[in-house]
């Protein structure tokens, strides 16, 4: 059988203004690691043998139908505006309409320089490329909105990091590659037609409904308050919430140094290069607004009256907060086993967070918990938990079902870091398995996998992560 993608692109038709024409550069001894089939099935992929298929996933050969380019954009990277960014490392290969009718992009990344990488090597290595294979699946799988892992290749090239390392391409699916900094770019030079183009594309792939560049950006900003709210309900920490980072189409882009707390704590920070802790745990929610912001900053630039546009984009950012919060209650109202609303749920919520924080307890077991009779041994002082389970116990009393609502909102496994870490460990010494494991026990993350117990375990005090890197 022979690799088919039926490839229907788009992007490549845009202006050239908007990318440059890119071949992925072809590595010396491409070998599969991973091939996702059920992602292949909805891309509508007809999968090759395994060599034929490593060869296209490392770029060394490119699939018939396929108009590689690297994307331009630029973007603030922790708030200070870098005017060119754009694809330093990846290449969209092109585009599929899924059996969903959904277009999706398929984007090599790792394969090699391009004309955005200034003094990058236009490279990955294999441990972030498989975290964020495992990373990425386990979000989709909990049902946050995400990119996705098609393929992962190992080269047989080392890269050069800290020391030479094992060099890999990830093969990266999307709803899009469009970013807030893809209209920051032409905002900032003034490049009104590109921008228009832009917008006009935006909307068309993804919100059809969306009345102009104002429709747009309350289609962005309810979806960034739904994806917010989604990491906060699981502990995540996407560590680099830049605004070439933050997606149009309201997906979790970019796994570099992201991460998922094991003991809940608001501060909670990974990144080793976040060192004023910007992109917090508990700030994740003010940094999207931030970027909506930045993005009607840009959009704006098109409009013909400016001063009702800034109004009326003014009024559409300020309300985000409160949409931010109303995603969040819904998520963690579930958490608790609540479907409906009353006065002092935010507060009941509120409460078991700040005992949470107090006494050390693991964010994913003690939800998991709550629908058992264990959670209070999540905590150092589970007295502290006794106290705020009397009040949630009378408010359950009103609730029909509130054991099947708290299954399906708390995960009972996430990719721990010290998991993760120790897969990676593994892999670089040849060793797949710990990998296969995590993505099987992963795609089921609200089962209980009684033989995988092990893996909802928080790191014992020599496995604990206290940072994560770009990669
Ligand atoms: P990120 O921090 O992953 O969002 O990346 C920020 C920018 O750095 C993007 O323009 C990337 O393409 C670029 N970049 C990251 N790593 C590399 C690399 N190894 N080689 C070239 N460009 C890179
Ligand atoms: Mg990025
Ligand atoms: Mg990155």
């Amino acid at each position: 059988m022979s690799l088919m993608i039926p490839f229907d692109n788009s992007y490549a038709r845009l202006p050239n203004a908007f990318f440059a024409r890119q071949a992925p550069v072809p590595v010396r001894a491409p070998q599969m690691i991973a091939f996702n089939e059920d992602l292949a099935r909805l891309l509508q992929i007809t999968p090759g043998d395994v060599q034929e298929m490593a060869e296209a996933f490392a770029g060394n050969t490119i699939p018939e139908g396929a108009e590689p380019l690297a994307q331009l954009y630029s973007g603030h990277q922790f708030g200070h505006y870098n005017p060119q960014l754009g694809d330093g490392r990846a290449v969209l290969l092109g585009e599929t309409v899924g059996t969903d009718g959904v277009r999706r992009d398929i984007q090599l990344k790792g394969s090699g320089p391009t004309p955005f990488s200034r003094q990058g090597d236009g490279r990955a290595w294999l441990g972030p490329v498989l975290r964020e294979f495992v990373v990425s699946e386990a979000m989709h799988a909990l049902g946050i909105p995400t990119t996705r892992a098609l393929a992962a290749v190992e080269t047989g090239e080392n890269v050069l990091r800290e020391g030479p390392m094992p060099g890999a391409v990830l093969t990266r699916v999307a709803q899009s590659h469009l970013r807030v900094g893809t209209f920051q770019v032409f905002a900032a030079r003034g490049q009104l037609d590109s921008l228009r183009r832009l917008t006009e594309y935006a909307i068309a792939r993804h919100y059809p409904d969306a009345d102009g560049p104002m429709g747009l950006l309350r289609a962005v900003r309810d979806g960034q308050a739904r994806l917010i709210a989604g990491w906060m309900s699981v502990g995540f920490i996407h560590g680099v919430m830049n605004t070439d980072n933050c997606s149009i189409a309201g997906e979790t882009i970019d796994y570099g140094p992201c991460a998922f707390m094991d003991g809940y704590h608001p501060n909670t920070v990974f990144s080793s290069i976040d060192r004023m802790g910007r992109y917090a745990y508990s700030n994740q929610p003010e940094i999207a607004v931030w970027n909506v912001a930045q993005l009607a900053t840009s959009l704006i630039q098109q409009m013909e009256d400016k001063e009702a546009a800034v109004e009326e984009a003014t009024e559409i950012v300020h309300a985000m907060p409160d949409l931010l919060q109303e995603n969040w209650l819904a998520r963690f109202r579930a958490k608790i086993g609540l479907t409906t609303e009353e006065t002092g749920d935010l507060e009941m919520i509120s409460g078991l967070l700040t005992r949470m924080a107090q006494n050390q307890a693991d964010f994913t077991n003690t939800f998991r918990a709550l629908g058992g009779d264990r959670a209070r041994d999540q905590f150092t002082d589970p007295e502290a938990f006794d106290g705020w389970a009397e009040g949630w116990q009378a408010r359950l009393a009103r609730e029909a079902t509130p054991q099947e609502v708290m299954a399906a909102a708390n995960p009972a496994f996430i990719p721990r870091n010290h998991r993760v870490e120790q897969m990676i460990e593994a892999a670089v010494q040849g060793d797949y398995a710990p990998f296969y494991r995590l993505n099987a026990v992963l795609s089921q993350p609200y089962s209980d996998w009684p033989d995988q117990v092990d893996l909802t375990r928080p790191p014992s005090e020599s496995e604990v992560v206290h940072a994560t890197f770009c990669g």
